[in-house]
């Protein structure tokens, strides 16, 4: 079966010439699955029966399924875990602020990348998520809160530019005409840093801002936490950093999870501040979020300031991350290794 939310609006009406019906029946099927997010074809009405009837013998609308929401105490935070129609189980946050309401998306059931302070390579990578179980994670938390959600983090389980194409799509998707219509200047994606595919990116004719997690001022220290690294060096992302801003004039953001006794030496943030220098960036330092399963400890709140203050003095355009949910595992695949953890133990109960 194919999954009718991953189509754009051309292939929806290739889809229904196919089946024999004239393109505006194509335009309204888009509308149905994306202007209103239709989660079934018996909702759409003004279609011909017939037609439904055809679509149905090879098609589905991908959906998720909301296994468990957890509420942060200042009700601005809520992590859902999702389940996916073949059973996989992903997470998503949404996040209030006073400027819009953002969701953090994930791309991969899994991931391959490996990084030792995150929880969501634990378990490696089970599979790609289809641009229609993506938008899903969207449509769903927009139809559960009400609210309507105006930015994007592609920041969840996964690393995006391991999933090209269905990333591309669904930030298309995302921003078309007869979807959601979020802005591109609304949707972030954050990699670990994928040389050839961040190039394949400045071609797109996207405006969607760029996110690097760096996470450390050079190779070796980088080598460390960061499988990737030893595949491309930190010069070839700055590289590519900078020929991104060049070919869309989008600032580039990096970010810059603090792990204590690791990276967070004021001469790490000096070496960093020598590395992006003339770049037109924006760095973004993270507290660690500690991870059972990991060793690794938060940086002290003392390091992490004197770290921004270093960099500041560098003339650098520097940020703390504001902490929303630690206290619901809004940390990148948290909640969902905690299941995970849950059902091997006891897979007819699970309660998180
Ligand atoms: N694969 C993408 C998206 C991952 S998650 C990437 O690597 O960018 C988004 C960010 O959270 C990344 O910068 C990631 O390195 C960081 N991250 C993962 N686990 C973390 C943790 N336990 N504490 C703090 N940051 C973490």
């Amino acid at each position: 079966m194919k999954d009718l939310r991953s189509l754009t609006e051309q292939e929806m009406i290739e889809t229904a010439s196919a089946l024999g019906e004239k393109a505006f029946r194509g335009r309204q099927l888009f509308e149905w699955v994306h202007g209103k997010q239709a989660s079934s074809l018996e909702e759409m009405t003004n279609l011909p029966a017939k037609f439904r009837e055809k679509l149905k013998q090879d098609y589905i609308i991908s959906g998720v399924s909301i296994l468990k929401k957890q509420v942060s105490r200042k009700k601005d935070t809520a992590k859902y875990l999702f389940s996916l129609e073949d059973g996989n189980v992903i997470e998503s946050v949404w996040m209030k602020y006073r400027h819009g309401n953002s969701v953090c998306v994930s791309s991969q059931v899994g991931c391959r990348m490996g990084c030792t302070f995150c929880a969501s390579t634990l378990t490696g990578l089970a599979r790609n998520l289809t641009a229609g179980e993506m938008l899903s994670q969207v449509y769903e938390i927009q139809r559960e809160t009400g609210e309507r959600v105006s930015n994007i983090i592609v920041m969840g389980m996964g690393e995006p530019l391991d999933n090209y194409d269905n990333l591309i799509r669904f930030i298309r998707l995302l921003s078309c005409e007869g979807g959601l219509r979020i802005s591109q200047r609304n949707i972030t994606v954050s990699t670990c840093g994928l040389v050839p595919e961040i190039r394949r990116l400045m071609g797109e004719g996207l405006q969607i801002t760029l996110a690097i997690s760096l996470h450390a001022p050079n190779d070796e220290i980088r080598r460390q936490t960061m499988p990737i690294a030893k595949r491309y060096s930190m010069d070839e992302i700055m590289e590519a950093c900078r020929d991104y801003f060049q070919a869309t004039g989008r600032r580039v953001t990096f970010e810059y999870s603090m792990i204590r006794g690791v990276n967070d030496r004021e001469a790490h943030a000096e070496e960093l501040a020598r590395r992006c220098e003339g770049m037109n960036c924006h760095i973004n330092l993270i507290p660690l979020n500690e991870v059972r399963e990991r060793g690794n400890k938060r940086s002290r709140e003392e390091d992490i300031r004197r770290f921004k203050l270093t960099l500041e003095r560098y003339h650098k355009n520097v940020t703390i991350r504001r902490e929303m949910g630690s206290d619901i595992d809004a940390a990148c695949g948290q909640l969902r290794k905690k299941y995970l953890n849950q059902t091997e133990r006891n897979p007819e109960e699970v309660k998180l």
